[in-house]
């Protein structure tokens, strides 16, 4: 049984247990309006500070809120090539600028990429949409297209922070010191992440697992073959040494970043999760903007996972737009806004490790509103 933690939320009196320190965020105070909170009230003010003219609508109908610049692969083709192409140099610091640029390039489609398709926020066509989630998630991630939707969609976004639902349990790996987890564990990610797609196949039907692997094969093997015929690597093993630097380049920050923003914040459970604006207040934390991870994984990721949790079909771009919107709204209504650094969050997550990360976390109660 997992101990249990109070806290009180607007309108409600606040005889909470849970200190500050463990939201890592301002308490609500008793006196902020509540009703007004609701997304749909939210989405309504949106519409008259983006688009005044827009006639307001249910959120259903916001498609302004969706989608303003659609991302495509080919606008990064051309500097995909310049990595490839520099790596045929025999100049070290023009064939670390390739891998670094390949790192980048890999992880701007793979996370970036794949997290706005999987979100169906690159196009408002259905068709389209499906093409960019299996080019994104299965040719250049090596995931299935199923799970990663069902995972990251349906259950961390459905269920953000409930307990056994989407509680980021499955970046949990009790078995490993925090420095090892730190510091070793993020190389694994590419090597772990095919074989886990492999072992996900057992679960679906025989025409989804045959195309999965057909397109994880191929994204592997293009990656591969340009190394050996554009890079001019003369032998696999230094091709493939090559394959896995690039695609572990960014992995340190891409496991921190995705258990900074959930982890050691309030935890609800499933059959009291409060309000959909209450879960997504308490149960996220933005970073600040940080350039080069803001563009390998994008505002929806880093600095605006708020906003990108309120909204999940926004575009990346429209992220940042509506976060003064969403920060000050919050914040109006007496609602916790989380931001912290990364270096705070990588001092605290170091300090208290086996409490987030071994430990089960303490349920939080919000008084009134489950
Ligand atoms: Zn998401």
């Amino acid at each position: 049984m997992s101990p249990s933690l109070t806290v009180g939320l607007p309108g409600q009196g606040n005889r909470g247990l849970l200190s500050r320190d463990q939201m890592n965020c301002e308490l609500p105070q008793p006196t902020a309006a509540k009703g007004a909170s609701g997304v749909v009230g939210f989405c309504r003010m949106l519409h008259r500070v983006v688009h005044p003219a827009t006639p307001t609508g249910h959120p259903g109908h916001c498609t302004y809120l969706r989608k303003d610049r659609p991302v495509v692969a080919p606008l990064f083709q051309e500097t995909d090539m310049g990595g490839f192409l520099s790596l045929r140099s025999e100049n070290v610091l023009v064939l670390a600028l390739g891998i670094i640029i390949l790192g980048v390039c890999h992880y701007t489609l793979t996370v970036k990429g794949s997290h706005l398709a999987t979100h169906g926020a690159l196009t408002e066509s259905k068709r389209w949409s499906r093409i960019w989630e299996l080019f994104f998630v299965e040719v250049c991630s090596s995931f299935s297209a199923e799970y990663g939707k069902y995972g990251h969609v349906k259950m961390h976004h459905g269920y953000t922070n409930v307990l056994g639902l989407g509680d980021s349990s499955t970046w949990r790996l009790p078995c490993l010191n925090r420095y090892v987890y730190m510091f070793l564990a993020p190389l694994l990610i590419p090597v772990l992440t095919p074989l886990v797609a492999v072992e996900r196949l057992r679960k679906v039907e025989l025409r989804s697992a045959v195309r999965t692997l057909g397109l994880i094969s191929l994204g592997l093997y293009a990656h591969y073959w340009l190394l050996l015929n554009v890079s001019g690597f003369g032998s696999p093993g230094s091709a493939l040494l090559c394959m896995f630097t690039t695609r572990s380049l960014l992995a340190h920050p891409y496991l921190h970043i995705n258990i900074f923003q959930h982890i050691g914040l309030p935890m609800f459970s499933r059959d009291k999760k409060p309000q959909r604006i209450h879960m997504m207040s308490l149960g996220v934390l933005n970073l600040p903007r940080l350039p080069v991870l803001e563009w390998a994984f994008g505002h929806s990721i880093v600095s605006c996972h708020v906003e990108h949790h309120l909204f999940p079909r926004l575009s990346d771009n429209m992220c940042l737009k509506v976060k003064p919107v969403v920060s000050r709204f919050l914040q109006e209504k007496r609602l916790p806004y989380n931001e912290d650094s990364y270096l705070a969050r990588f001092r605290l997550f170091l300090s208290r490790y086996e409490e987030f990360m071994v430990q089960t976390p303490p349920i939080t109660e919000l008084v009134g509103l489950q």
